[in-house]
């Protein structure tokens, strides 16, 4: 009987002592007990009549119970589905039904405005509180402390998780115990994750940046977390002097540096920062290594596939790159229109193969068919391209590209240029409707503290460093980005907003 997943991340720890998660309140939970804790899960999810390969919705505040929940998923062969704290009931709802979920916990406080969602999908409703309450926790507290481990195969299916959402409806991407466990041994080694290792854990944990990548390469070590309810410059600054490492999305590099007590001082136990799930500002890059003589570790991943590539961990980590392909994972640029390899340097669409890609996108056969080629490698929808090197640029997404006048501008290009301007702290280019060059550029602006851009001079700059054709036809001063919780830009909200500017 054996069930890979389950065995090599969870099982190989049962009865440790040693510590997996230290929560902010000072409690500590061993790996013994967190293990206890999931088999108690594992016979009431079992006992509820799921069968090997049900869905378990799981909508919940993080907390070490939700970690404990995936954990207990993985012992009874279920599938685990995270979903986003943020879904509104009708977002839940498509969902919940959508996967065809058996059973769905969410919050106590939500249990009643979530019966229907649950009823209408016809799943089990069970509730689970990040202070172990919750109806999951009382029939839990009854249960014996040790589960039968459900036998399955690495091709077995241990996740579905949906993408966030940013070009267009989430996806379900279903993805096996292969792809988790394939890319944890990678990222463990390229990383040199140990056992010593204590990872600042500020993360959600209903997205595959918290979930898997984080989660898991600690697991497969059997290190510790500090893991604490959400990203808090105050909280992440109190806790650092006692972490190794962070993994974080580029808003929490620029809060950290946004506050003073963030130095050298403060960071000198850690030995890696990491970054990803949105492109990181160079110029973060290099303020952060003046800071803290830290270099961010820029790495690119998706849902779909786990991580693909990472600036290395000994050799040179390049700001403004995602570093080269992970070493099993295969990656090529190509012509978005024939789907033909393009040659070193080019751009075009970023494809990739190894066993870290997903199964297929559940019930969407045409998208999977769209986006997954017969011999394996998985369309991104990223543009990038390939240096001398073999390092990875991502210049935007295929969906981001700007077509003005019948030429291609690349929004990063543009956005590069635009936030190496006096008084500009980031930018976000798009394109809208143009009744005469099919889309015109616009450039958004955001100010650094206290600095007022000039826009003329701005677009007289512009002039100067970039062909006509790429130079917006019009810029405006933002407040903010819009972003979500994994710090994205929402290029669809802005092209929404900005959608009727040349009319
Ligand atoms: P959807 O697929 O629903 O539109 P999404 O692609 O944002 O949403 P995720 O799977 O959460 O959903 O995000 C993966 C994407 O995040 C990648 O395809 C890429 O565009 C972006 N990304 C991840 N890491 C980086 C990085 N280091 N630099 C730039 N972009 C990144
Ligand atoms: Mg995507």
């Amino acid at each position: 009987m054996a069930n890979p997943l389950y065995d090599t991340l969870f099982g190989c720890h049962a009865g440790s002592g040693a510590p997996f998660l230290r929560l902010p309140d000072g409690r500590t939970v061993t790996y013994g007990a967190f293990l206890v804790r999931a088999a108690r899960f594992a016979h009431v999810l079992g006992g509820l009549g799921a069968e090997p390969g049900a869905r378990v919705a799981v909508q919940v505040e993080k907390s070490a119970d939700a970690l404990a929940l995936y954990a207990a998923c993985a012992q009874a062969g279920l599938i685990f589905l995270p979903l986003n704290t943020g879904y509104t009931p009708a977002e839940l709802s498509y969902f919940v039904e959508n996967s065809g979920a058996a059973i769905f916990v969410c919050d106590p406080g939500r249990s009643e405005t979530l019966q229907d969602v649950a009823e209408g999908a016809g799943a089990r409703l069970l509730t689970l509180g990040a202070a172990g309450d919750g109806t999951l926790s009382e029939i839990a507290g009854d249960m014996p402390d040790a589960f039968d481990t459900v036998s399955r195969d690495g091709e077995d299916l241990a996740a579905f998780l949906y993408t966030s959402g940013t070009t267009g409806r989430s996806k379900g991407a279903m993805l096996t115990q292969n792809n988790l466990l394939s890319n944890a041994e990678t990222l463990v080694a390229c990383w040199r994750f140990t056992e010593r290792d204590v990872l600042l854990h500020a993360l959600p944990i209903f997205h595959t940046h918290g979930l898997f990548v984080a989660t898991n390469v600690i697991l497969r070590v059997g290190g510790s977390m500090i893991f604490l309810p959400k990203f808090d410059t105050d909280a992440v600054i109190d806790w650092l002097p006692e972490a190794t490492s962070l993994m974080g999305v580029p808003t929490f590099y620029t809060r950290l540096l946004g506050d003073e007590r963030f130095d050298r001082d403060i960071t000198a136990n850690m030995r890696l920062f990491t970054s990803g799930s949105a492109p990181l500002l160079a110029e973060t890059h290099r303020a952060f290594e003046e800071r803290t003589g830290h270099r961010i570790l820029e790495r690119y991943g998706m849902t779909e596939t786990n991580m693909n590539t990472s600036n290395p961990y000994d050799g040179e980590r390049r700001a403004g790159t995602v570093g080269p392909p992970l070493p099993d994972v295969e990656l090529k640029v190509c012509d978005p229109e024939t789907g033909e390899t393009l040659s070193q340097g080019e751009i075009g669409v970023i494809e990739v193969r190894g066993p870290n890609v997903f199964k297929g996108y559940w019930r969407m056969p045409e998208k999977t068919a769209e986006e997954l080629r017969d011999d394996g490698f998985f369309i991104t929808g990223d543009l990038g391209q390939i240096d001398a090197d073999g390092y990875v640029t991502i210049v935007g997404r295929a969906k981001d590209l700007i077509i003005s006048g019948g030429y291609n501008v690349y929004p990063k290009e543009v956005e590069t240029a635009l936030d190496a301007l006096p008084g500009v702290l980031e930018s976000a280019v798009i394109g809208v409707p143009h009744p005469d060059l099919g889309e015109g550029v616009v450039g958004l602006l955001v100010p650094a503290p206290g600095e007022t851009p000039d826009l003329a001079a701005a677009g007289a700059a512009l002039s100067e460093t970039l062909a006509k054709y790429k130079q917006p036809r019009h810029l405006a001063v933002v407040d903010a980005l819009p972003r979500n919780t994994m710090g994205k830009v929402q290029k669809a909200a802005l092209r929404r907003d900005w959608a009727e500017l040349f009319d």
